[in-house]
């Protein structure tokens, strides 16, 4: 680890910021950071783009802390972020590696008391960070300036884009120095936000770690069909059977929000709410509750996707289809983060099963369909075979053979074949969903799009031997879930 840490040290960040990092237990660059630092260092421009959980707060922070002169009473570094859960993220990492340094930092965002960030303001605290509704307030009452700030980043800057357009950023940029540094960063930087940089920027550095990469490899995608108004039932069944210290379960309307907790914690699963409605002291509560353990499943909008890092997050539940594969992305971004590893579930309607496919293809990643089976996870056509199994057994004894050569078939999108042991990784993940774009995958999304429900087990058991070597029990799932599977029982 002393050895590692010098790289931070030949990257050009200091003895305070380097002892500082070593007391948190991070011991060398990510790639992210050596790539960037020194940038940033020089005061260039840059614009940044890798995965999720890769480490870009620090990949700014560290170089701007330390440019920072902390001698001048002056607010040198402007941080903008999406949302109050991610800005205030950066207050803390911010006062945890510039307190050291005699640096001041403070947060200004909304439903928190202006007149208190106005009264700290006067300090003329050296960083600030803060939600781009608040700044413009602050900013157009004059209670905050910005002639004397000489970087500025946006953080998931294609999120602040959306929110408030070009003219939105331009203003707010309006009032910084003349030869301010500019910095933006997101897993998804989309032309958009490029093309605002071009405007903005003086001859950036354009720093992508894998940017075609956006999902962590370290991750493993999987989907469940079920019908719509089994979706509770089928999210109870996954979390019983991964069993997750902690888990986020995206929903899409912040309307059904309410209920969809009721309803889990009527079957004890011990659920709160993060949404944009909430107040801010509400959402301050719930987050940090949930950091430290007190509940287990926070159901979010996706306003809580954007750059939130949980430590020990294991589980993300898509419980309603993300919008789009960028909203899929941040969503399933909230775990395996910094190579941990994650695991990504989506429960989808049969009509919705396409989405899935769609994902897989844009984002070139597997996104393997599995089915729940008595409380084991297992590939879609194994799970049929077994329900196959169980009527025949029913009325004359076991009929195990015949099921076996079954229902193989071209049925569904995810061959039993196409590994789910293993996490999404380069190889297999490009491999998996190149295998969905040949003829089985086509078929039985054309069949999908069309309606069509659930293969019948007979139906698709009288298809016949397709030789295939039939999946094992534990193939649904990753070796960390393995372990944990067999220490405990499933639902
Ligand atoms: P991103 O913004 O790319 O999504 P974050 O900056 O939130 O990622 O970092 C993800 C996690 O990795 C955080 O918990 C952070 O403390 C940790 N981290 C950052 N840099 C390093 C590093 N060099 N080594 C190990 N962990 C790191
Ligand atoms: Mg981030």
């Amino acid at each position: 680890m002393t050895k590692e840490i010098e790289q931070f040290a030949q990257l050009g960040i200091g003895e305070a910021l380097t002892a500082a990092l070593l007391e948190y237990g991070i011991g060398k660059p990510s790639p992210i950071q050596a790539e960037a630092i020194p940038y940033i260092l020089e005061g260039r421009d840059v614009l940044a783009q890798s995965q999720t959980g890769t480490g870009k707060t620090l990949a700014y922070l560290l170089p701007l802390l330390q440019r920072i002169d902390p001698d001048k009473k002056e607010s040198q570094v402007l941080v903008i972020a999406p949302t109050q859960e991610l800005a205030m993220q950066i207050v803390r990492e911010g006062e945890k590696y510039g307190g050291p340094l005699g640096i001041g930092t403070i947060g200004l965002i909304g439903g928190a008391s202006a007149a208190r960030q106005v009264e700290k303001l006067r300090q003329r605290p050296h960083l600030v960070v803060g939600t781009p509704g608040r700044l413009r307030e602050l900013l157009s009452t004059r209670k905050l300036k910005l002639h004397e700030v000489r970087s500025i980043v946006l953080d998931e800057a294609d999120q602040i884009f959306q929110m408030g357009g070009a003219d939105d950023v331009r203003s707010l940029l309006k009032g910084a120095l003349r030869d301010r540094q500019l910095i933006f960063l997101s897993a998804t930087l989309g032309t958009d936000v490029r093309a605002l940089a071009e405007r903005e920027m003086r001859d950036p550095a354009d720093v992508g770690i894998e940017p075609e990469q956006k999902l962590a490899k370290s991750t493993q995608h999987l989907y469940f069909v079920c019908q719509e108004r089994d979706r509770i039932d089928t999210l109870r069944r996954v979390v019983r059977h991964y069993n997750p210290q902690r888990a986020i379960v995206f929903v899409n309307q912040a309307d059904t929000i309410a209920e969809v907790e009721s309803k889990l914690n009527h079957l004890g699963l011990e659920a709160r709410t993060l949404y944009g409605d909430a107040d801010k002291v509400t959402r301050a509560t719930v987050l940090s509750q949930f950091r430290s353990g007190k509940f287990r499943l926070l159901v979010a909008t996706d306003v809580a996707a954007r750059g939130l890092d949980i430590p020990g997050l294991e589980l993300v539940v898509h419980l309603d289809p993300a919008a789009d594969s960028e909203h899929y992305v941040h969503r399933a971004g909230r775990t395996g983060r910094m190579g941990r590893k994650g695991l990504s579930v989506s429960i989808v309607t049969d009509r919705q099963a396409f989405i899935m496919r769609k994902f897989s293809r844009e984002l070139d990643t597997a996104i393997e369909e599995r089915a729940l089976y008595e409380g084991a996870v297992l590939a879609p056509a194994e799970a049929e075979e077994r329900r196959a199994g169980a009527v025949r057994r029913t009325p004359k004894g076991p009929a195990k053979k015949e099921a076996g050569r079954g229902p193989a078939g071209p049925g569904r999108g995810v061959s039993p074949g196409s590994s789910g042991a293993s996490p999404a990784g380069t190889s297999s993940g490009a491999d998996a969903a190149g295998g969905e774009r040949g003829g089985s995958g086509r078929g039985s999304e054309a069949a999908e799009r069309g309606g069509a429900g659930r293969p019948n087990p007979a139906k698709s058991a009288g298809r016949g031997p397709k030789g295939k070597k039939q999946p094992n029990k534990d193939k649904g799932a990753p070796k960390w879930l393995k372990e944990k599977r067999s220490t405990q029982d499933p639902s």
